[in-house]
C-alpha cells in the first residue's frame, strides 16, 4: 500500500535496508537498557531514519487507502489490520485500524500501553514519562525485538474470527501473526480475496486473486461493490 504513496520498502530493490544495511535486531532490548539515549537517537537520526521521516512527513494517501476508507464507511469493511506505520490510512479517513506494528505519529507507554500524539507529550526531559502511569514513554513504532502490544493482537484475533471475508492487499503475508489472520480465515470457512501484482504463498487458498496494485484493484473494486450495494 505505501509503495505507491512514495513511501520505500524496508527489503528489496529500493529498500532502506538494502540502501543502508539491516539496523541491529535487539532495538528494543537498546531501549531498554537506555531509553534516553534511545531518545536522542530518535531526536537526531542517523541519514536512513532522517530519509525516512522526511518521506514520511511528506507522504499522501493513495487512491487504494481512499477505496479503503470508502469501504468502512459504506459499512462493509469492519476491521482493517496493517503492519504499516504511516499513518496513511488514518489520514485517508479509515478509522476502524489495528496498528500491529505501531503509528510512527504516535507515542505509547511501555507500561500501561496508553498512546499519546507527538504534541501530548513534552521531551525536554529524556525519557518522558507516561501522564496517566509515569511508565517510560517510547515511540509507538514496534521496535525489532520487541513484541506487539497484547492488546492489538487480542483485537485483530477477535476481527479475524468475525471474518467472513478477508481482503490481503499487497502483502505477501508470511510474517508471523499477521500471516496467521486469512489461514483462521479459511480455516473456519471464509474466503480470502488476494491484491497482489505476484503470485504469493497465499494464493494457493485465495477464492479471487487479483494481479495488480493495490492502488489501481482497490478502487475499481470499492466502486463495484458499493454500486451493488446500492443498486
Ligand atoms: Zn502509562
Amino acid at each position: 500500500m505505501s509503495v505507491e504513496s512514495g513511501i520505500p520498502p524496508f527489503r528489496g530493490p529500493g529498500g532502506l535496508w538494502t540502501k543502508y544495511g539491516e539496523p541491529p535486531m535487539n532495538g528494543y532490548q537498546r531501549f531498554l537498557a537506555d531509553p534516553a539515549q534511545a531518545w536522542r537517537e530518535r531526536l537526531s537520526p542517523s541519514r536512513p531514519m532522517r530519509e525516512l521521516w522526511e518521506t514520511l512527513r511528506t507522504a499522501e494517501p493513495n487512491s487504494g487507502h481512499h477505496a479503503l476508507a470508502q469501504l468502512e464507511s459504506a459499512g462493509i469493511l469492519r476491521c482493517l489490520i496493517t503492519q504499516n506505520v504511516d499513518n496513511l490510512h488514518r489520514l485517508a479517513g479509515s478509522q476502524l485500524i489495528e496498528e500491529i506494528h505501531g503509528n510512527y505519529t504516535l507515542i505509547r507507554c511501555i507500561q500501561c500501553t496508553s498512546r499519546f500524539t507527538r504534541e501530548e507529550i513534552r521531551l525536554e526531559a529524556l525519557p518522558p514519562h507516561c501522564p496517566r502511569c509515569d511508565g517510560i514513554l517510547k515511540s509507538d513504532t514496534v521496535s525489532f525485538g520487541e513484541p506487539i502490544p497484547t492488546e492489538v493482537l487480542a483485537r485483530c484475533f477477535e476481527e479475524t474470527e468475525k471474518c467472513d471475508c478477508m481482503l490481503v492487499a499487497g502483502t505477501s503475508a508470511t510474517v508471523y501473526p499477521a500471516a496467521q489472520f486469512p489461514i483462521d480465515v479459511r480455516q473456519q470457512g471464509g474466503q480470502l480475496i488476494e491484491i497482489n501484482p505476484h503470485e504469493t504463498e497465499l494464493t494457493a487458498f485465495a477464492a479471487i486473486s487479483l494481479r495488480a496494485p493495490s492502488a489501481v484493484v482497490l478502487p475499481e473494486l470499492a466502486g463495484r461493490i458499493t454500486q451493488l450495494r446500492t443498486a
